[in-house]
């Protein structure tokens, strides 16, 4: 069975990070036959700069026949407005209906975590509602630029959006095995939208009996978080505080260069891409951390059916951390290349030497 998988490097330090995912992808296709052809595309600040394109409706449909496609990162000093980022990216979690963004973030030492006295351990596993909230564009200024401004941003948060949002975080906590599903809103101040999510969250629930349930506001979460995060397991939210939240346990389990993200829709082409930005501060020395984008071909590997090797590749770079094999965000001394050749290195030679 082929499997097409579309590359978009992207701008800055994506391009260096998914390099070496590829390199990993390359290795173990060649290694496991698992027929995966990989596709190059120029997406990006350059081409946008180059061409004044950001992607058209045709590279929206070719990308759509893909099984996967994995981006490393998009933003340019250049394009101070974002505009190709945010066709691009939002775009795609947009028009191919992308609802799922799964964002897990798992401590692999507990000497990764800014935490004094976090022992582990620990894996938040986050399920942020992707296609609607506070992302949709809705609103508008009025008298902008005066001292009478007016401008409306809207939540917008549909029965559907969210029941197939909780639906999803209960079936992966019931069929992984995990004691605990959170529910994150704001339920006290935006009581519309908050009554809705914890209806629906009950009613959802209400199947899954073996597994604990709470609902939590996000402002007393997030001081949770940090005070005893391994209470948490898998969280279920809206997209505007799944995305403040997931950077929060991103940062207490190592950083923004561990951690991916799964962009899914079942049955349809997933997107998968490092939780991280372009890094325009780091970019082009050489020394980003790809384990984000290296843990983004896990969770590939994953949703291909092919969780052994997923494993194995989450084991790889558990090895690296405790081997200290890493880029200097992590304290290490390495390359983002020296960091990809050790990991993919050990996925296909460890298993190799012992079959
Ligand atoms: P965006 O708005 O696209 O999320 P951002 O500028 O807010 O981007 P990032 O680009 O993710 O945030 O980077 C924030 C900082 O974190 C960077 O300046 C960089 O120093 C550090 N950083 C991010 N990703 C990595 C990485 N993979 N390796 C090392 N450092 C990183």
């Amino acid at each position: 069975m082929i499997r097409r998988v579309a590359l978009i490097p992207g701008d800055g330090i994506g391009v260096e990070v998914v390099r070496e995912a590829r390199r990993l992808l390359e290795a173990l296709n060649a290694s496991e036959s698992l027929g995966l052809e990989l596709v190059d595309w120029d997406l990006g600040a350059e081409r946008y700069l180059r061409e004044g394109i950001t992607i058209t409706d045709e590279e929206f449909a070719a990308l759509a026949e893909y099984d996967a496609v994995l981006l490393g990162a998009l933003g340019d000093p250049r394009v101070p407005g974002n505009e190709h980022a945010k066709d691009i990216l939002l775009g795609m979690r947009f028009k191919l209906d992308l609802y799922v963004n799964f964002r897990p973030c798992v401590l692999l030492s507990p000497k990764l975590s800014p935490l004094r006295d976090l022992v582990g351990p620990l894996c938040l596993e986050i399920f942020r509602e992707n296609t609607e909230g506070a992302y949709t564009g809705m609103g508008g200024s009025f008298k902008t630029g005066t001292s009478d401004e007016v401008a409306i941003e809207e939540d917008v948060n549909t029965r559907k959006g969210v029941e197939r949002i909780i639906w999803a975080a209960f079936e992966f906590a019931g069929s992984r095995g995990r004691g605990r599903v959170t529910l994150v809103d704001k339920a006290n101040v935006q009581r519309h939208a908050g009554g809705l999510w914890r209806r629906v969250f009950a009613e959802v629930g209400a199947a899954y009996a073996d597994i604990e349930q709470d609902a939590m506001y996000v402002d007393a979460m997030v001081m949770d978080l940090v005070r005893r995060p391994e209470r948490y397991e898998v969280i279920v939210t809206s997209n505007l505080f799944g995305d403040i939240v997931s950077d929060l346990a991103a940062e207490v389990t190592g950083g923004l260069g561990l951690a991916p993200s799964a962009n899914i829709h079942p049955g349809r082409v997933a997107l998968f891409e490092p939780v991280h930005g372009s890094a325009p501060d780091i970019a082009g020395k050489g020394i980003a951390n790809p384990i984000g984008a290296i843990r983004c071909v896990s969770l590939m590997l994953d949703h291909f059916g092919r969780s052994d090797l997923g494993e194995r590749v989450e084991a790889a770079v558990a090895g690296s951390v405790e081997a200290g094999k890493t880029t200097p965000d992590l304290g290490g001394e390495y390359s983002t290349e020296d960091v990809g050749q050790w990991i993919t290195a050990r996925v296909v030679g460890v298993h190799a030497a012992s079959t």
